[in-house]
């Protein structure tokens, strides 16, 4: 154990699982191994599947309800979002990503909730910018914004050490758009933070459409139009069942493979190989010339096989899968005083028994086998842990 940078094994400083009471989620505080696992860069869970690609959901609160992700009737004025104190701080969260770098992850993602809502936002970029994989690169650092706060602070995010951004946009019919988001935001002023941050150098920019069927898939056509030509990537996800408020209905998924289908039939497509394994978007070229698009199937093509990704909640729990019911109180054991090396192997020990597969079992009829169909505890939400 010596010689690893992260101290040495402490035991019993902080109590083995105790099963947390939460108001949100189920969670508990995983246990330390009694054989401490140090991180060596090469952590693989019970499927084979390394530990690469972390998600920080910086505050569970949004200026948007976008109704697949946080409908207004239930994000009223009266839901109670996390406690000030409740979050991590910029400290503990970059703490927790030292040791997860440690363990193998090369791309932290920054998200929400709107994670420009987060005060001080730049100063965690700058905090993050210095981690280092295992062999001594930078980490791939990047942010998902409803581009709402964009124009006024990219330039900021680009100087703290932001390399890329990514941006949700449903729609460029202002009308749409604005029904999309519920809170009447236009258009304008997305692709003016579009713009400020591929001034500062925050690209190549994508910009994610979540397409619902009836809601917004007149609008794949002028979104592939407007992007031909420019840096930026559009991709199209299929609207996922992910949480338990969006009223998700199979009928109003519109699958990546009719996406793909109506482009062409304007302008013809090529496939492009995975740039990466654990990729989650296929990737496709217009024939013209014209730049490059994307489709994240979620839904009808599962990638569960190849799914590198953790997710870090705003209050410190740890999410193997998207579709999880229970999460994993790092912050218990941050906020307990264990060493980093008891973090690191307690971080370990979970990764390693992780088997989540939830789109492969929903694909194959075996989500009821797994108790993970209606039965199944309270699924956590989008806005909690981030895309
Ligand atoms: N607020 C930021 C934003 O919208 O970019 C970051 C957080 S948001 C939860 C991250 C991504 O999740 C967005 O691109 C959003 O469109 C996507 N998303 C949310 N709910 C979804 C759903 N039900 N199906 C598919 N994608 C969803
Ligand atoms: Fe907010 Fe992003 Fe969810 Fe829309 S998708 S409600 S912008 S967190
Ligand atoms: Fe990964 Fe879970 Fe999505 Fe499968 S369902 S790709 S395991 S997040």
């Amino acid at each position: 154990m010596r010689g690893n940078g992260l101290g040495h094994h402490n035991p019993v400083m902080v109590k083995k699982v105790i099963p947390v009471a939460d108001r949100r989620y189920a969670s508990a505080v995983p246990a330390i191994p009694a054989r401490p696992i140090a991180p060596s860069g090469m952590l693989v869970d019970s499927l084979g599947r390394p530990l690469r690609d972390l998600r920080i959901s910086v505050t569970d609160r949004c200026n948007f309800r976008c109704s697949y992700c946080m409908p207004k009737a239930v994000f009223d004025p009266s839901y109670e979002f996390l406690p000030q104190g409740s979050l991590l701080s910029f400290e503990e969260i970059t703490r927790l990503a030292r040791l997860f770098a440690a363990h193998g992850v090369r791309k932290i993602r920054l998200t929400g909730g709107e994670p420009l809502l987060r005060k001080g936002i730049e100063e965690l970029v700058r905090l993050l910018s210095g981690l280092r994989t295992p062999d001594g690169r930078p980490i791939d650092l990047t942010l998902t914004t409803n581009a709402s706060l964009l124009a006024k602070k990219a330039q900021a995010l680009r100087d703290a050490g932001l390399q890329r951004v990514t941006v949700s946009l449903d729609a460029l019919d202002d009308a749409v758009f604005r029904r999309m988001n519920d809170v009447d935001f236009p258009v304008a002023d997305v692709l003016k933070g579009i713009e400020a941050a591929e001034r500062a150098g925050l690209g190549p920019i994508k910009v994610n459409m979540v397409v619902k069927r009836g809601s917004n898939d007149s609008e794949i056509l002028p979104m592939a139009a407007h992007f031909r030509h420019t840096n930026v990537v559009l991709r199209f996800i299929e609207y996922m069942d992910v949480g338990a408020s969006n009223g998700w209905r199979m009928d109003e998924v519109l699958p990546s493979a009719e996406v793909i289908a109506r482009i062409d039939a304007m302008f013809p497509l090529e496939p492009l190989p995975a740039n990466e394994p654990g990729e989650t978007a296929q990737r496709w070229r217009y024939g013209d010339g014209a730049g490059e698009i994307g489709v994240i199937s979620s839904v009808t093509q599962a990638f569960c096989h190849d799914c590198n990704r953790a997710r870090l909640s705003t209050e410190g729990k740890l999410f193997l899968c998207l579709f999880a019911t229970h999460g994993h109180d790092l912050r218990t054991l941050l906020r307990g005083g264990a060493s980093d090396l008891e973090m690191a192997s307690a971080i370990g020990l979970v990764w390693q028994q992780r088997g989540d597969r939830y789109s492969e079992l929903r694909a194959t009829g075996g989500l009821a086998a797994a108790g993970l169909d209606e039965t199944a505890p309270r699924r956590v939400e989008m806005h909690y842990i981030g895309g």
